[in-house]
């Protein structure tokens, strides 16, 4: 009869179960039952963000467990664009708006002719979806401008924000006030925007906001681009959580919202090792509330990418063995693949290696429909 119960070995076997309980169900009290199919997608997307980034960001964060061992189901996608190895994030966005390849800084237009292509977000608004982006860029910018614009060039900002004005976004968060309102043509889309009954706001306070669902409406972080994590911007993971139980409120049939923490991708062709840093943690805080949210829903499928590698990022060791150093091989994409996290129902069908394009496929399969190539 082996001596199980000396106590040394007693203790030791209860602290080690102890560990594996606290590792495998956080905060189980609050866990709902999953669905068999999603209500909700909540996208996250970490512009300029790949293995290199996750890994120093785990790292930086040390002891304790992080937001992306909490994912059951992690993949890879293959990020390239239509006819070039290394995407930008018009054509990174657009895969993933569309399940189309494009060419780089083309806004939701796909080949051969160019043409506009409906995106996942206008198609499950006009199916009665209720529908939202927070970002920590403008609102014309790339990666938020390819869920509901359709351009020739990234570029063309004036034009990107009149599109905003064809899909009835029921909110947005983020930058980009002056795109709207100080244009070259003297339009003014804001009263554009009020005179379809929405809430137009500036700022970075929730309080004035109708988040009862009463009414749509966009909240301008900035006039151009809102300011770094470095600087003490701060609204991305308040701003994911109030756009999470809003747009519950705004349709019985669900709700498609893009997250997108878009200022990784600057850090890194600034090869700013401290503001990436600042901007992974602020995008970790962000994910764990679509998380908690997802956690306490059931109905939610939270998938978490990045639309390419950013300046071809290494982790080197350095004198002190457990300390490591961010190096920079570039200030440009690179064509690294980049790693998907899902959680909720249906998450499982993000494990594997596929194409970019095809995260808009599962997560129409997701829903429960049939989209063909
Ligand atoms: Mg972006
Ligand atoms: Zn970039």
């Amino acid at each position: 009869m082996p001596r199980l119960s000396h106590p040394s070995v007693l203790s030791v076997l209860i602290l080690l179960c102890t560990a594996c309980a606290n590792r495998r169900i956080p905060d189980a009290t609050t866990l709902a039952p999953l669905a068999e199919r999603p209500k909700n997608i909540i996208l996250l997307i970490g512009d300029g963000m790949a293995t290199p980034q996750i890994s120093a960001s785990l790292y930086w964060r040390g002891v304790g467990r992080s937001v992306w061992e909490r994912f059951p189901f992690v993949g890879f996608h293959q990020s390239h664009a239509y006819d070039e190895r290394v995407t930008d994030s018009a054509a990174g966005a657009t895969a993933f708006a569309c399940g189309q390849k494009t060419k780089n800084g083309a806004i939701g237009l796909v080949p051969p002719d160019y043409t506009p292509c409906r995106t996942i977000l206008q198609e499950l608004s006009s199916r009665g979806w209720a529908t939202g982006m927070v970002v920590t860029c403008s609102a014309t910018h790339a990666t938020p401008a390819s869920f509901i614009a359709h351009q020739d060039l990234r570029a063309f900002t004036e034009y990107i924000a009149e599109d905003y004005l064809h899909t009835p976004l029921d909110c947005f968060i983020g930058g980009g006030r002056g795109y709207f309102s100080d244009r070259p043509d003297h339009k003014n889309l804001l009263d554009s925007l009020r005179q379809r009954g929405y809430a137009v706001r500036a700022g970075v306070g929730f309080g004035h906001l109708p988040l009862d669902g009463s009414a749509p409406f966009y909240l301008f972080t900035a006039e151009r681009e809102p300011p770094s994590a470095h600087e003490g911007r701060r609204y991305l993971p308040t701003a994911t959580a109030r756009a999470c139980e809003y747009l519950q409120k705004r349709s019985p049939k669900g709700f498609f919202l893009m997250v997108e923490g878009s200022q990784i991708d600057w850090a890194l062709h600034a090869n700013d090792a401290n503001w990436l840093k600042a901007e992974m943690l602020d995008f970790e805080a962000t994910v764990a509330e679509a998380l908690r949210f997802a956690q306490q829903n059931g109905e939610t499928l939270v998938i978490v990418t990045g639309d390419h590698e950013c300046g071809g990022m290494s982790l080197n060791a350095v004198k002190n063995p457990k300390h490591f150093e961010v190096a920079f091989t570039s200030r440009l994409h690179s064509a690294a693949m980049v790693p998907v996290f899902a959680y909720g129902p249906k998450a499982n069908l993000f494990s594997g290696i596929y194409d970019n394009t095809d995260i808009y496929f599962k997560m129409w399969e997701a829903l429960g429909v049939k989209k063909e190539w």
